[in-house]
């Protein structure tokens, strides 16, 4: 029960890029949650501090049209292609494992989100749990107060991208629980991790996002959340680890050094609780190794039909790279989906998967 609540909280935003392409047949809100949202936008700008410059129409639609306009089919089918040999060849997901299916189940699960000038409704989930209304509506109201108010910039790079949305979702989840819980409106929010490593770095903006926006609202106020968007925190450990956000913490740059005759098609920056959700997958505690995180590139290269995954995980000291060599040799062990060569380097963990695509 306490996972399939889990799921169905998953409130996603969606950049307003999908939002005007999309034609499907929607229908309207009657005028029960047109005035709820009214409602619940007066107070919102009391809790948050912020001013509305337009309330969002709201659409209902149903759960196989969200699936529709956001799941995996929506997206490009090279870039879910390569997302697959990118956490496969990393470690984090095993050979057998569906992306898509996984991707379909969690797109399933949204209640609600704000997608250009419009507030979806996902009809079977929201009305599923009344009691949440006006919990769910508050987070989506925030969205908009943010997209009004500040400019959200997402690096292209996974680690910050994930840190941004932290951020976003983080201050948005803060928001709703503060106004129901003034009102005293029963609120409810994600807060534990599961045992899927890819449902755990969809729940990080959520969850670590929450920790880390409530940790700047108790030192500063909302003015210092406020901040946070002209000063974006750009890695997922000083999400993990606030107080290095407030001290200005960076990761260092990492480069891959590609072999001879290997053409780079991919290269990215993945993070410290990407790199502590491979560690839990071989049964460590993934906060040890994402404290310890310095940087990280992951490089995909291509010669012919052969396909080469780089992954250099730099850490403070070299006994950790150490221990993350042996949790990638532990899962690489009866994992078919590449050979994996896994190596310590100075304080990096080097690993080289290869596989051979027809
Ligand atoms: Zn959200």
């Amino acid at each position: 029960m306490k996972k399939a609540l889990a799921v169905l909280l998953i409130i996603f935003i969606v950049s307003s890029i999908t939002a005007y392409y999309q034609t499907a047949p929607q229908r309207t809100a009657g005028p029960d949650i047109e005035r709820l949202v009214y409602n619940i936008s007066a107070g919102l700008e009391k809790t948050r501090g912020l001013r509305f410059r337009g309330l969002p129409a709201v659409a209902v639609i149903s759960r196989e049209e969200a699936v529709k306009r956001w799941g995996p089919t929506r997206q490009n089918p090279q870039a879910l292609w390569l997302r697959e040999r990118l956490y496969k060849m990393t470690l984090l997901l095993p050979a057998n494992y569906s992306l898509r299916a996984s991707e379909e189940r969690q797109t399933a699960g949204w209640v609600a989100l704000v997608s250009g000038n419009l507030l979806y409704i996902i009809r079977e989930n929201f009305y599923q749990d009344p009691q949440q209304a006006y919990g769910v509506i508050a987070h989506e109201l925030t969205h908009v107060l943010q997209s009004q108010n500040f400019e959200v910039n997402y690096p292209r790079e996974y680690d910050g991208y994930l840190a941004v949305r932290s951020l976003v979702e983080g201050d948005a989840t803060l928001s709703a629980v503060l106004y129901c819980r003034d009102r005293g409106l029963p609120v409810e929010r994600l807060s534990e991790y599961t045992v899927d490593p890819l449902t755990n770095l969809n729940f990080f903006p959520y969850i670590a996002g929450y920790d880390f926006v409530s940790y700047l609202y108790r030192k500063g106020g909302w003015s210092l959340v406020d901040e946070a968007y002209s000063r974006e925190p750009s890695s997922q450990k000083v999400v993990m680890f606030p107080e290095l956000y407030l001290k200005g913490w960076k990761p260092l740059s990492v480069r891959a050094n590609l072999p001879e005759g290997f053409t780079g098609i991919y290269t990215d920056r993945l993070g410290a609780f990407y790199v502590a959700q491979v560690a839990e997958r071989a049964g460590r505690s993934g906060k040890e190794f994402a404290r310890a995180w310095v940087g990280d590139n992951a490089t995909i290269a291509v010669n012919g039909t052969v396909m080469l995954l780089l992954w250099n995980v730099t850490f403070e000291d070299r006994d950790t790279a150490e221990r993350f060599r042996d949790v990638l040799t532990k899962l690489a062990v009866g994992d078919d989906f590449a050979r994996f060569e896994v190596s310590v380097e100075g304080n990096s963990t080097v690993l080289v998967s290869m596989r051979d695509e027809e």
